[in-house]
């Protein structure tokens, strides 16, 4: 099915959600959305002003008691005719994604599947939100825990998954029966305005979504978080933004989920099946632009199949074609902006001065929009930045190593834990390395492991909190211990 673009822009709201009613800025403020394939504006949309956030906060706490009383199977059931009806728009939300974060339709399709699938699961968890009843050691009491909401919730999306970073939120809150203020990335809200309104339109009562989209992050959240009736945020997005918002969040001792930044390793043994591990590496590299945190960011390959994983790697990269994600047979998109592609263009420049050598690529891409052509670097020192920072591009640095011990210490060796991807064909080895790898996910001879079932999240400075799975749903509820006295205890 083609979506005609001027019809699906005109369906996608340009105020602010507030209690139900999109508005104005409260000052009439505006910003615009630009397609980064080609720099031309897509929408302008309302930019919320702190009073704006304030009113959001208002419309989010007046709801949450009687919010929280609904019945769970009511929620449950809010869920999945919202599953339903995204399946429904399906291609409408692909393409907008497309449109205002680059990604081709294809991928962007694959989105839609993965993003709705936590209206989906989180529905059926909805109802299965269990508590525990044992004794006391002593007989005295009998002892129960049940789970409460949390309550009104601060949500902030990064702008690279435009419908799946805000779904993992707002299924489970929506779950656990917690109100919330949603704050997209300003560089990809149209999806989210997009997806609040079909909740609406699925019957989601007003004022348990409220979406404030803005060109000024700061104005959004500080009113916000220093109101004392937040209970909780949930940050998707960078190490530093997060940082500082922990800080924040102190104040209120607010309830936070961090899911920061990543510096993956991809480790390729001599005993892995080198097909497999490069099919894998196109995943875990190029889904997204490369633009994922959960993105392979060094391939650490054994110096005996360097040469082989290299080769056959950068002639499946050198294949994929760059263009804009809308156009027939385009695999490869433009970064997000120009900022993003100067500094994918900074990275691999310092790897070369210091002696890497591009199998392909390497420069930036030709056209009106940020693009960068798909690159693979050999001969990476290990303190190149490129094997330091997250590169957050089409860009993959070989690293070499000769012992398990050293490329170990080469994967651990960054202040990030989130994903991590061993190929090996020895299940020794992989027991081995999941308990020494310092990393929150670990692809075990799979180059792509993201799933709503599954608890995602990171260690040490890639944040804390799982999203997906049934440590999602407990992220947005808090723990209540009831003790009973037993009346035929002694005393
Ligand atoms: P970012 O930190 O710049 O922005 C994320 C969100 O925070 C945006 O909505 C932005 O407007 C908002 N923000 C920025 N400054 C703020 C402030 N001072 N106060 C409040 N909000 C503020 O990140 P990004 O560039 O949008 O996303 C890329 C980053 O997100 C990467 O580091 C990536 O690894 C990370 N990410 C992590 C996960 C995960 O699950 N761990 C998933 C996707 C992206």
């Amino acid at each position: 099915m083609t979506v005609n673009i001027d019809d699906l822009l005109a369906k996608v709201p340009t105020g602010l959600l507030i209690g139900g009613q999109w508005q104005e800025s409260s000052d009439g403020s505006t910003f615009d959305v630009e397609n980064p394939a080609t720099g031309e504006v897509l929408l302008t949309l309302a930019s919320a002003t702190s009073d704006d956030a304030r009113a959001a906060l208002d419309a989010a706490c007046e709801v949450q008691d009687e919010w929280a009383r609904t019945a769970p199977r009511e929620r449950a059931e809010l869920l999945r005719r919202g599953f339903d009806l995204v399946q429904l728009r399906k291609e409408e939300f692909a393409t907008l994604m497309t449109l205002e974060m680059g990604k081709p339709l294809a991928e962007a399709r694959g989105e839609v599947a993965y993003g709705a699938e936590y209206l989906r699961w989180f529905s059926e968890e909805a109802v299965r939100d269990y508590g525990r009843t044992f004794p006391a050691p002593e007989g005295t009491l009998q002892m129960l825990t049940r789970r409460k909401p949390v309550g009104p919730c601060l949500l902030i999306t990064p702008w690279n998954f435009p419908l799946a970073m805000a779904t993992r939120k707002i299924a489970p809150a929506i779950a656990a029966g917690c109100t919330m203020v949603l704050k997209p990335a300003k560089l990809t809200p149209l999806t989210s305005q997009y997806f609040a309104q079909t909740m609406l339109d699925a019957g989601l009562p007003a004022g348990v979504l409220n979406v404030v989209s803005g060109s000024s992050a700061s104005a959004i959240s500080e009113p916000i978080m220093s109101d004392r009736r937040l209970r909780k945020i949930s940050f998707t997005g960078s190490t530093a933004v997060g940082k500082s918002l922990l800080k924040a969040a102190a104040d209120n001792v607010l309830r936070t989920s961090m899911e920061l930044g990543g510096n993956a390793p991809f480790l390729v043994f001599d005993d892995a099946d080198i097909d497999q591990a490069v099919e894998g590496a196109m995943g875990a590299k190029m889904r997204n632009i490369g633009e994922a945190c959960t993105a392979a960011n060094r391939f650490i390959v054994h110096e005996s199949v360097a040469e082989e994983f290299s080769t056959k790697f950068a002639r499946r990269i050198a294949s994929l074609t760059l263009g804009n994600g809308l156009d027939d047979g385009v695999t490869c998109g433009p970064l997000i902006d120009e900022s993003a592609r100067q500094s994918v263009t900074e990275l691999v420049d310092d790897a070369v001065s210091q002696g890497a050598r591009t199998l392909t690529g390497g420069t930036p891409g030709q056209g009106a929009g940020y693009f960068y052509t798909p690159t693979v670097l050999v001969d990476v020192p290990r303190d190149a930045r490129v094997a330091q920072e997250e590169i957050f591009g089409p860009v993959a640095p070989v690293i070499t190593f000769r012992e398990e011990k050293e490329a170990l210490e080469i994967a651990n060796d960054t202040e990030y834990g989130l994903a991590s991807y061993v190929y090996t064909e020895s299940v020794d080895r992989l027991w081995r390395l999941s308990d020494a790898l310092e990393f929150g996910l670990m692809g075990a001879n799979v180059g792509v492991i993201s799933n709503a079932a599954a608890p995602f999240g990171g260690v040490k400075q890639s944040g804390m909190g799982r999203e997906g799975g049934a440590e999602g749903l407990a992220e947005y509820t808090t723990l209540q211990y009831i003790g009973m006295r037993n009346p035929y205890a002694a005393g």
